[in-house]
């Protein structure tokens, strides 16, 4: 997150960064039209780039918020968790995915992943299901869906809420249908190394008319009529139902991201062409290097990758070395993630560490994220292969 994005990283011939926007003169105008209208927030763009989001995503509704964190935070207040509640979580992934819950007061309890997709594991799910459990939250890792065929019926049989934390997995799709439709709610971020961008940004699409009416109050402070509502009606009057936050994305952003909507099947196509490159490099250097899901090895039919990340697996004494030798030949490696049971703060406050989740542990010290973005050129790509042959 943060690191080898943002301007202060433009890709040259000296560094490439491991995730970039794509920024193109359409984008800039679309921006630059908001800027000279009368609406610069809570405008007539955050309806049209909702509309667009469902309509990309197969569902009803789509809410924009301003950032992926408070997506996944207005799902987690839809689903209803509160003190007490416990949420399943997959521990493989960015320490948000959890920090949701416990925002509304709730508990995650860390789910193991499995070895070959680093994917939530439905048995472990299963195994973790308690009295207090009242949702599932399943991060779609490197871009690649979870086995929903799994994670669906056992939250039906349970009564749990399906959370999809599809902020890897915008543009891509599962046994023939689009992410973000399915789970209950699907949180998606518009981060600049994300899929596409709005400068910051997220949405949650769901069908579900009551949570999608709830998590507009939600992002607006918890008050029933937003700003452009009130003008509309010549009214001053409002009020605040519930405890809200200030959520709101900006028709600036949304502008953008109605641009750059219109490009992302384009930008999935070529992410998945550069994954296939390394794949074909690296697939004789096994074991030293594991591509973690080689595009001959999805493991569901009529799928599309995501592709937000490019993982290798290295073997764990050699991950260290690999790092520091391709970042100093230019090439922004990063490590996605240390898994979020052994961060202190849940280890202080929820008690977790070492054991907890074995497969994800071992995985996480072998792990590495390669250079991967649209506009990363063929030349790019062949720097990146040629640098990780050179540590070899
Ligand atoms: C980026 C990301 C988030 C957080 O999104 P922000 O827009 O940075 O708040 C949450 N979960 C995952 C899996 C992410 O990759």
């Amino acid at each position: 997150m943060g690191a080898g994005t943002g301007a202060f990283l433009k890709p040259s011939m000296s560094f490439i960064p491991y995730g970039r926007q794509s920024v193109d003169e359409d984008d800039i105008r679309a921006v630059v039209e908001v800027l000279k209208s009368d609406w610069l927030t809570t405008g007539p763009k955050v309806e049209e780039f909702e509309k667009a989001l469902a309509d990309f995503c197969g569902v009803k509704y789509a809410v924009a918020v301003s950032s992926g964190t408070a997506a996944l935070h207005a799902a987690v207040y839809a689903a209803g968790i509160g003190p007490g509640d416990e949420v399943i979580v997959t521990t493989m992934s960015f320490a948000a995915s959890a920090n949701c819950a416990v925002f509304q007061g709730g508990t995650p309890v860390f789910a193991d992943v499995r070895d070959e997709d680093l994917l939530i594991d439905p048995r472990e799910v299963a195994q973790k299901i308690t009295k207090k459990t009242k949702a599932i939250i399943a991060v779609d890792y490197a871009g690649l869906p979870c086995n929903y065929e799994a994670l669906v019926p056992l939250a039906r049989k349970h009564g749990l809420v399906l959370i999809a934390d599809a902020c890897h997995a915008l543009g891509g799709s599962y046994q023939g249908r689009a992410v973000g439709s399915l789970a209950d709610l699907s949180a998606f971020s518009f981060h600049p190394v994300k899929n596409m961008t709005t400068g910051e940004g997220g949405a949650v699409t769901t069908n579900n008319e009551e949570d999608a009416r709830r998590m507009r109050i939600f992002r607006n402070h918890g008050i029933t009529v937003d700003f452009r509502q009130r003008m509309e009606a010549h009214s001053w009057y409002y009020e605040m139902a519930d405890l809200g936050w200030n959520y709101r994305l900006t028709d600036l952003q949304c502008a953008l991201g109605l641009s750059q909507l219109k490009k992302l099947p384009g930008w999935i196509k070529r992410r998945n062409e550069i994954a296939a490159r390394y794949d074909d490099a690296f697939a004789p250097l096994a074991p030293a290097i594991r591509p973690l899901h080689p595009s001959s090895r999805i493991p569901y039919s009529s799928t599309i990758h995501g592709r937000h990340l490019y993982v290798i697996r290295v073997p764990a004494a050699r991950r260290a070395t690999v790092f520091s030798e391709l970042r100093q030949r230019g090439i922004g490696v990063n490590v996605h993630y240390l898994p979020i049971h052994l961060h202190p703060f849940y280890r202080a406050h929820f008690g977790t560490g070492p054991g907890l989740c074995p497969v994800a542990e071992a995985a996480y010290e072998e792990l590495l994220s390669l250079p991967l973005y649209p506009d990363l050129t063929d030349h790019d790509v062949q720097r990146v292969i040629e640098a990780v042959q050179q540590t070899l």
